[in-house]
């Protein structure tokens, strides 16, 4: 567990049990051991054939820890009650959910029912993300907020005011000025009174990846001189009233509560001046930005890591607010956050297998190099001599010269059309040898794995996220390999070769006669519940994994499956793409049809069109039935 730092990032939820598995506390720190669950036996459900009492699904799986998020979401609430009644503040914590971080419907199911009793609500960015989010609250709690950000048109601002006018709690926060006329007259055309909020555009930066949202130059909200019009616009057409938010985001991923106080304070000072000017202001919304600690080091000196706990980011919320409040003689507001990434993060792992291992083997030397020796030139030839001349009086860096040298020019030589292939592998190998006698050859071996990076870590490729890349069994064994981990596209930037930590490897174990039953090699990664699932794009068309959701029971195996959706298949990626798979299906059909009729080998026919069939309906990636073998480039 330390040589992963599964303590680090993985406290309350995930450990490693006396299987040597990594197992899973779905209630957190309350989690009774007999109440932990097996990632493997969760695996084994999930991939065992339908025969054996498996639901016969294939990997990648992404797996649905529902309890997990319901103790997040209850762990985040305890956070802020807490530091309201330690300093006394007046009012009361009402979170929302950013459903941009992940819209699984059945995620933003479980957010809207296990947080029904703390009146949580939902944010949505978008009309779409507005449709699924008034769908959800309607089994919410009736006070819960329905906060509309993002850019907004027509249509968007009309159907925040129709959620309105059927009792969501909905407030149309201003991204823009411009956005207010069109809220004033949409409001009037039918009649509905709006409740606006607006986003003030905060002087503080973040000066993380995420920090480009925040500061004077920031992309979103409303500069001082616009939030003055804004209020000046409303007391004019006696609107003021309706002016009730105040909202704001300085970036994901916060990393210090000496900057998240530094923002709070300004926003507040700003919600008192609205409150001073007349607005009829009741709640501050401080964004999301909450961070997760990716790398277990709790230092909070980058983009991977948070140096504090949820207590001590809820207490630093209440006590900004509460002072710049307090001098100011104005009401206490509700405080709202729109946390995502530290919501629902934790609440999956996504889990896939090591297919194949390989690493720079020596090639085995021919027996005929000397008559390959003989045919090369004299430069070469030289340099071969040197060589094992230096080998012979040990002169471990001359070898090493020498042989650097003898493959450059045997490389150059067949580029010139020189040397023929077979030469070129005899040099190749001699040179290996020799690497590995020196003890210079690289020990990394890469490990293919069944996933795409593009599908399932969009953040890892596109803006260097790290996430906690584990085994999730052998963990009793000592881990002998330093690994890197490469997937299936046909792309480079399709391996993992950073983990946290700021390691350039991953300490895994070989895969030739592995420990576990099956034989697979299963890694997990961990952290991935917020933004990774709709980021992801159909790069080679891989599509998205298996999903299970797995609550804790009290039965034997300590969990149950509630919900399992195989994959996306081939043809679910290519309709994605506007092809037609039924119609390409029967194309293929009366192709092979004919060909086999024309051959005359009528005997396959039925085969080859079931076989045409299945590759339509099984997923992407690769089936993994047999055990993990190791191969070598
Ligand atoms: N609110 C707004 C306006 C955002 O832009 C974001 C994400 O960047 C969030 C909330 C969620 O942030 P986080 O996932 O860091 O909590």
């Amino acid at each position: 567990a330390a040589l992963y730092r599964i303590d680090g990032w993985g406290a309350p939820y995930f450990c490693v049990n006396s299987a040597g598995d990594i197992a899973v506390r779905p209630h957190g720190a309350a989690t009774l051991p007999h109440q932990e669950i097996d990632l493997m036996k969760v695996v084994k459900k999930a991939s065992d054939p339908k025969t054996s009492g498996g639901l016969g699904l294939r990997l990648p799986l992404l797996v649905r820890f529902p309890d997990v998020l319901k103790d997040r979401l209850e762990s985040l609430n305890a956070a802020f009650d807490f530091a309201i009644q330690s300093n006394g503040y007046g009012s009361h914590y009402q979170g929302v959910y950013p459903v941009k971080c992940n819209q699984d419907r059945y995620l933003v199911e479980d957010v809207v029912e296990f947080g029904a009793r703390f009146r949580f609500g939902l944010e949505a960015g978008s009309k779409a993300e507005l449709l699924l989010a008034m769908s959800c609250l309607t089994r919410g709690s009736p006070d819960a907020f329905l906060i509309c950000n993002g850019y907004k048109d027509d249509e968007f601002i009309a159907l925040a005011l129709i959620a309105r006018s059927m009792d969501f709690n909905t407030v149309v926060v201003l991204e823009q000025e411009e956005e207010l006329d069109t809220v004033v007259e949409t409001s009037r055309r039918l009649g509905i009174r709006p409740v606006i909020g607006l986003r003030a555009k905060l002087r503080t930066k973040h000066s993380g990846h995420f920090g480009s949202t925040s500061g004077e130059k920031g992309k979103f909200g409303l500069t001082t001189m616009e939030i003055l019009s804004v209020a000046q616009k409303l007391q004019r057409l006696d609107m003021l009233d309706c002016l009730q938010l105040l909202h704001f985001h300085i970036g994901s991923q916060i990393p210090s509560t000496s900057l998240l106080a530094d923002g709070v304070s300004e926003a507040a000072q700003i919600y008192c001046e609205l409150a001073r000017l007349g607005a009829g202001m009741r709640v501050i919304d401080i964004g999301g930005g909450l961070g997760i600690d990716y790398d277990g080091s709790h230092s909070g000196g980058s983009d991977m890591s948070v140096g504090y706990t949820l207590d001590e980011y809820a207490n630093a919320v209440v006590q900004s607010v509460m002072f710049a409040c307090d001098r100011k003689h104005v009401r206490h507001p509700i405080i709202c956050s729109e946390s995502g990434r530290a919501l629902v993060s934790h609440h999956s792992v996504l889990i896939f297998e090591a297919i194949s291992s390989s690493a720079a083997k020596p090639e085995p030397l021919p027996s005929n190099l000397a008559y390959f020796l003989d045919e090369l030139a004299d430069d070469v030839r030289s340099d071969y001599n040197n060589l094992m001349a230096a080998a012979f009086r040990g002169e471990y860096e001359a070898c090493a010269l020498y042989a650097d040298q003898l493959k450059r020019r045997c490389i150059e030589q067949f580029k010139d059309g020189l040397l023929g292939l077979e030469h070129l592998a005899a040099v190749d190998g001699l040179c290996d040898l020799v690497a590995k006698e020196l003890g210079v050859s690289d020990p990394v071996k890469t490990y293919h794995v069944n996933l795409s990076l593009f599908t399932s870590m969009p953040d890892f490729w596109a803006i260097g996220q790290l996430f906690p890349i584990v085994p999730i069994h052998r963990l009793d064994q000592r881990p002998g390999v330093k690994g890197v981990l490469s997937d299936l596209t046909c792309d480079s930037d399709g391996k993992v070769d950073r983990f946290i930590g700021g390691q350039s490897t991953l300490p895994l174990h070989e895969l030739a006669g592995g420990g576990s039953s099956s034989g697979g090699y299963y890694l997990g990664m961990f952290l991935g519940g917020a933004y990774q699932e709709a980021l992801g794009g159909l790069h080679n068309l891989f599509g998205g994994p298996s999903v299970v959701r797995v609550a804790q029971s009290d039965g034997p195996h300590c969990f149950a499956v509630t919900l399992a959706v195989p994959g996306q298949s081939c043809a679910d990626v290519l309709r994605a793409m506007q092809h037609e798979p039924e119609f390409m299906y029967a194309t293929l059909k009366h192709r092979a049809l004919e060909c086999a009729s024309a051959s005359a080998a009528e005997e396959g026919d039925a085969a080859f069109c079931a076989a045409l069939a299945q590759a339509f309906h099984s997923m992407p990636y690769l089936f993994c039935a047999a055990a993990a073998g190791e191969s070598s480039e």
